[in-house]
C-alpha cells in the first residue's frame, strides 16, 4: 500500500490534463502509443462502450523507479464549472495533483478556483507547465505566476509539452517522490470507502467509483450506502486499466470500482459512504447534488408526450444530477419542468433529446428556483472567480456591478484576480457573454453555489387581454423588470398574428402595468386577394388557413402560433 500512489490532474479547461493523461499512460504501458485516441480518457472507454457521458475518467498505472513498483492511480476531472463538485469528491480521494498551466495562457480561473480546493484539502500540489512547445509559450512569465501563486521554489515546476511528451517522465518522478502515499489503517477496519462517480449498466446496475479510506472490498458482500441509507451487494469490484478490470479484492488507499445490484443512480449519490457495516458514519464532505437552473419542457406536437417522457426517464436512468416532475401548461400543454446543474448541463440534456430521441423541443428560458420564506423571495447566490488582464480592471468592475454582484476581493499580480458573490440569475443571463466580450475573450472564470439570499423580486406577470399567461411570466428584481417588460412585451407583439379582436400585451409588476402593446384587429380575409372565381385555388387557401389554426395554441380566446414561443424563448 505505501506504494500505491493516488493523483489527479486539475486544470483550467483545454490546458492539456487529457493529452497529459495520455502520455502518463503510454510510458507507464498501460496503452500502447499510437494504438488509442488521442485524449483517451476524455473519450473514456467506458462512456464509449456504454454510449454514455462519463465525467471523471480515472485510471490506474504501474511504474517502476529505482527498484521499487509503484501503482499509480490518476482521475482526470472535469473541465467544465457545472460538475466543480465532481472535481471537489475526487480531491477527497487523492493525496497529490498536478495543477497544470497552459505556457501560452498562463494561470486561469479554474485554475486557481481548484487549487484553493486542493489548498483546503492538504492535497500535495505539483506545479507543471504544459505546452513549452508553443512558440508563443511564454515559460518565464507562467513560472513567476506559479511561484507567486503557491509559493513554490523556481525548481519545483516543471517544463513539459504533454503533445511531444518533453520532461513527462519527470512528472512520473515527482508523483512517487512528492505525493504522499495514502494513510495507513488497522487490520479489520470496516470498509469505508468514498464513491466519486457513478454510472448506471442496464445488464447489472449501478457502477461506484470509489476511492478506499480503510478495510477492504470483494465481490459477494453486503454492503451499505450511509446517505443513501440502502443495502446492497457487490456483484464485482475492481480497477480502471482505463477500461473495467475485475480483481479480487480492493484495500485500504486503493481506487476503483464496485459493480451493484442497485438499479436507481439516484440512490448512490456522489460523495456518499459505501461501508461493509450498517453503522458507519458519512465521510466528511458530502454535499446532496442540487439542479441549480430550471426550465421547462414541452413538445412541439402534443403527440410526442408519451415520448418524451420515455426519453426524460431513459436520461435520467444514467444522469444522477437530473430531476424532473411533469407540469401542466394552459398554452402549451402537458409538458415538464426540469432541473440542471448549470447551462451546460441544460443544452447538453437538450441535444441528447432532440439528437438520440428526434423530439422536437420548446424550452422555457432557464430561470433559477426562487424559495419563497415568509411572503419574501430568496435566490441562490454564487462565488465567481474571475482572471483578466490588467487592462480590463474598470470594463469588468463595471460588469459586475451591473449584474448585482458585490466585490469580495481582488489580487493584482501577473493578472488580476477577482472574486464576487452574484446572482445566479444574472450569471445565467447575459453575463459571461459580456464579459468575453468587453475582454476580447481573454477573461477566465469559475463559480460554485454558496447560499440563498433575501432579494427584493416579485413576478413581473404578462397579460394577453387581461389574462396571466403563466408561460411568459417570470421572476424578476426591479432592476431588470422594466426592461425586461419592454423586451417580452414588443417580442410578443412581433410573434403574435392579428385576432378577430384588439389584442393588449401587458407586463404587470408589482401592481403596475409597466408596459403594454397592441395588436389591431384582423380585417382581411385570405380570399379576399383573390377576386374572380378560381373555386379550387379558394379551397385551398381556406384548407392551408385551417390546417395553420391547428398549429396555433389557444389562450383564452387568443391564437398564439408555435413559433410565438419557439422565437420568445430563443435566446
Ligand atoms: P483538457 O481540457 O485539459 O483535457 O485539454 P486537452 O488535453 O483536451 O488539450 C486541449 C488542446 O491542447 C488539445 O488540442 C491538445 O492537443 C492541445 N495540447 C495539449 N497539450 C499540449 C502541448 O503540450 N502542446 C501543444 N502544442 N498542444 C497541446
Ligand atoms: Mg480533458
Amino acid at each position: 500500500m505505501h506504494h500505491v500512489r493516488n493523483f489527479a490532474i486539475i486544470a483550467h479547461i483545454d490546458h492539456g490534463k487529457s493529452t497529459l493523461a495520455d502520455r502518463l499512460m503510454e510510458l507507464t504501458d498501460t496503452v500502447q502509443r499510437g494504438s488509442h485516441q488521442e485524449q483517451l480518457l476524455d473519450r473514456n472507454p467506458i462512456s464509449r462502450e456504454r454510449g454514455i457521458t462519463i465525467k471523471l475518467a480515472p485510471v490506474r498505472m504501474e511504474y517502476h523507479l529505482n527498484g521499487t513498483d509503484y501503482i499509480l492511480n490518476l482521475i482526470d476531472t472535469p473541465g467544465h464549472v457545472d460538475f466543480s463538485y465532481e472535481v471537489d469528491r475526487t480531491l477527497s480521494c487523492v493525496e497529490g495533483v498536478l495543477l497544470l498551466v497552459d505556457a501560452t495562457q498562463g494561470i486561469q480561473a479554474q485554475t486557481i478556483a481548484n487549487a484553493y480546493k486542493a489548498i483546503e484539502k492538504n492535497v500535495t500540489i505539483i506545479p507543471v507547465i504544459n505546452k513549452i512547445d508553443l512558440p508563443n509559450a511564454d515559460i518565464e512569465k507562467t513560472k513567476l505566476e506559479l511561484i507567486d501563486f503557491l509559493g513554490v521554489a523556481r525548481d519545483e515546476v516543471i517544463e513539459i509539452s504533454a503533445k511531444t511528451g518533453t520532461h513527462v517522465d519527470e512528472v512520473l518522478r515527482k508523483i512517487v517522490e512528492h505525493v504522499p502515499p495514502p494513510a495507513p489503517a488497522p487490520d479489520n477496519a470496516p470498509l469505508q470507502s468514498l464513491v466519486f462517480d457513478s454510472y448506471f449498466d442496464p445488464h447489472t446496475g449501478v457502477v461506484s467509483f470509489i476511492r478506499i479510506m480503510q478495510g477492504t472490498v470483494q465481490k459477494n458482500q453486503k454492503l451499505h450506502l450511509v446517505m443513501g441509507n440502502v443495502s446492497f451487494e457487490s456483484l464485482d469490484v475492481g480497477i480502471f486499466t482505463p477500461e473495467l478490470k475485475p480483481i479480487s479484492t480492493l484495500s485500504t488507499g486503493e481506487i476503483g470500482y464496485i459493480v451493484t445490484n442497485l438499479k436507481d443512480i439516484h440512490r448512490v449519490r456522489v460523495g456518499d459512504t459505501i461501508s461493509d457495516r450498517t453503522d458507519q458514519v458519512q465521510l466528511p464532505g458530502y454535499k446532496p447534488v442540487k439542479p441549480m437552473v430550471f426550465a421547462s419542457l414541452f413538445t412541439t406536437d402534443p403527440g410526442d408526450y408519451e415520448h418524451l417522457k420515455n426519453a426524460l426517464e431513459k436520461i435520467y436512468l444514467t444522469d444522477s444530477s437530473l430531476t424532473f416532475t411533469p407540469m401542466y401548461s394552459k398554452a402549451l400543454g402537458a409538458g415538464f419542468r426540469v432541473g440542471f446543474l448549470g447551462l451546460l448541463h441544460a443544452d447538453v440534456v437538450r441535444e441528447r433529446l432532440e439528437r438520440e430521441y428526434d423530439l422536437n423541443l420548446i424550452i422555457t428560458t432557464p430561470q433559477v428556483d426562487y424559495h419563497i420564506v415568509n411572503d419574501s423571495y430568496e435566490e441562490p447566490v454564487a462565488r465567481l472567480h474571475i482572471v483578466t488582464p490588467h487592462e480590463y480592471l474598470g470594463t469588468v468592475m463595471q460588469v459586475c456591478e451591473s449584474h448585482r454582484a458585490t466585490f469580495i476581493t481582488m489580487d493584482n499580480k501577473h493578472q488580476l484576480y477577482l472574486e464576487y458573490e452574484i446572482p445566479l440569475s444574472e450569471m445565467i443571463s447575459d453575463f459571461f457573454d459580456t464579459i468575453k466580450s468587453v475582454t476580447s475573450g481573454y477573461a477566465s472564470f469559475d463559480w460554485e453555489f454558496v447560499r440563498y439570499q433575501q432579494v427584493d423580486a416579485a413576478k413581473l406577470s404578462i397579460l394577453l387581454n387581461n389574462t396571466e399567461i403563466d408561460e411568459f411570466s417570470e421572476i424578476s428584481v426591479p432592476e431588470r423588470a422594466y426592461h425586461r417588460a419592454r423586451t417580452l412585451t414588443s417580442k410578443l407583439k412581433d410573434v403574435i398574428p392579428r385576432q378577430q379582436f384588439e389584442l393588449r400585451i401587458q407586463a404587470k409588476y408589482k401592481g403596475k402595468i409597466i408596459s403594454a402593446e397592441r395588436i389591431a384587429p384582423f380585417r382581411k380575409d385570405v380570399t379576399a386577394k383573390l377576386y374572380g372565381g378560381d373555386r379550387t385555388r379558394k379551397d385551398k387557401l381556406l384548407k392551408k388557413q385551417k390546417k395553420g389554426k391547428k398549429k396555433m395554441k389557444m389562450i383564452g380566446a387568443v391564437e398564439v402560433p408555435k413559433e410565438a414561443f419557439v422565437a420568445l424563448f430563443k435566446r
